[in-house]
This record gives C-alpha cells, sequence and structure tokens, in this order.
C-alpha cells in the first residue's frame, strides 16, 4: 500500500535564513499511530505544516497519500487537503454560532454531498465520539474536552487519509485530554492514521510510535 506520508530529505528554511527542518526523511504508513515530539523551536509546527501542505519545501520531497507536492498546482494542493487530511488544533477552531452538528457538518462542504446527507453524517460522527447528546449544543455550552470533540468528529467525518492533531490536549485539564487521546486511541483501532504533534513526552511515550524532533532532525 502506498505510504500516507512519505517525506524525503526534506528541508524547510524560511526567509531571513532560519532552517526550521533539515533533510527530514519520514514514512508514515496507513493505520499509523505516531507522535511527532520535542522541545519548542524543534521544528515541529514546521513539519505539521509540511504534511498538511500548507507550506511547500525548500529541497525535498513531500508526498501525501501518494501525491506528490511540488507536481501539484495550487488549487489542487487545496483539494487534497480538504479531502484527504482532517486537522485538530490546541484551540478547537470551532465556528461559535454554530450548533455541534453544523460545526461537524461543515467539515463535508468541500466533499459535496447533500445537506440532509451531511448532517446525518455529521450525527454518526458525533456519535462516534461520545457526543450523541451534545448534537444542538453552541461551542461555548460544551466543556473544553466536548469542543475538542467535535474539532476530531468535524475532521474525520470526511474519512481523510490522515488525521493531524496540533497539541490537541494543550488546553485540556489532564482528564479530559486522558478522555481525547483515548478516542484518538479508538480511532487508530478502526483504522483511522493520526498524527499528533506535541511537546508533551509523556502523552508521546504513550503511543506506539515517536518521532522524536530537536533542532530541526529526527533524532
Ligand atoms: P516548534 O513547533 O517545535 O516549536 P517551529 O517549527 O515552530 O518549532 O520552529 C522551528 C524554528 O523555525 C524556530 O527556530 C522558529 O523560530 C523558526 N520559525 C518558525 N516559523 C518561522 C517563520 N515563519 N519564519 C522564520 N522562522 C520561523
Amino acid at each position: 500500500m502506498t505510504p500516507v506520508v512519505e517525506l524525503s530529505e526534506v528541508t524547510k528554511e524560511y526567509p531571513g535564513g532560519v532552517v526550521a527542518v533539515r533533510d527530514v526523511s519520514l514514512t508514515v504508513e496507513a493505520g499509523e499511530l505516531v507522535a511527532i515530539v520535542g522541545p519548542s523551536g524543534s521544528g515541529k509546527s514546521t513539519m505539521l505544516h509540511l504534511i498538511g501542505t500548507l507550506d511547500r519545501p525548500s529541497s525535498g520531497t513531500v508526498r501525501i497519500d501518494g501525491h506528490e507536492i511540488a507536481a501539484l498546482k495550487d488549487r489542487q494542493l487545496s483539494a487534497l487537503r480538504a479531502r484527504r487530511i482532517g486537522f485538530v488544533f490546541q484551540q478547537f477552531h470551532l465556528a461559535p454560532g454554530q450548533p455541534a452538528l453544523d460545526n461537524v457538518a461543515d467539515g463535508l462542504l468541500y466533499a459535496g454531498p447533500s445537506r440532509a446527507e451531511r448532517r446525518r453524517r455529521a450525527e454518526e460522527a458525533l456519535r462516534r465520539v461520545g457526543l450523541g447528546d451534545r448534537l444542538d449544543h453552541l461551542p461555548h455550552e460544551l466543556s473544553g474536552g466536548e469542543r475538542q470533540r467535535v474539532a476530531i468528529a468535524r475532521a474525520v467525518v470526511g474519512e481523510p487519509a490522515i488525521l493531524l492533531a496540533d497539541e490537541p490536549t494543550g488546553n485540556l485539564d489532564s482528564a479530559s485530554g486522558a478522555g481525547v487521546v483515548q478516542l484518538l486511541r479508538e480511532l487508530h483501532h478502526a483504522g483511522a492514521t493520526i498524527l499528533v504533534i506535541t511537546h508533551d513526552q509523556e502523552l508521546a511515550s504513550s503511543l506506539p510510535r515517536q518521532v522524536a524532533m530537536r533542532d530541526g532532525q529526527v533524532v
């Protein structure tokens, strides 16, 4: 099977000369649950941007879901990102005035099913993350842990090739954080490919595979 992520000798240098990622090669196979772990400034966010196709490398090749990024126009890259990559962020990024159901249904806008079908699938995704009884709640009516579950439901409702989670427990108390990690584990057991970016060594150690970064390199 084609690996979901294939970085080959990737370097990212920002204008001004900071080399944030240096000569990194990394393969993530379908079905893996991987932590990219390292201290602040080690290049994790830059890796997230490269793998999430939000940024292009200065040199080396990035393949996501079998597509070489350099060969795609911006419009094709946006399509790949919208259809094949699910994002979860520390700050949840839910639309504040919208019920959980609509927030999740919006995850399918790009895929193009009817509104009724989007809502049906959103409800299913929310049930899957344990929020079947919170469909009509607005984000401010939910706890932090519940908001992150909504964000995860939105990220996976379109069945992306990979779920990228950037410090998904960074804004949560330890009990809610543990619940979110448990949810990621369940999605992994159900077959999802997940990459978690974290500075939390303990969280990373609890996952099946760790990629440790320091000074822009995998160590
Ligand atoms: P982490 O996510 O592990 O904290 P980053 O990938 O954000 O690490 O940063 C790696 C290095 O690249 C740091 O030295 C940071 O200052 C630098 N850096 C990050 N983003 C930019 C940017 N847009 N322009 C210039 N330098 C940057």
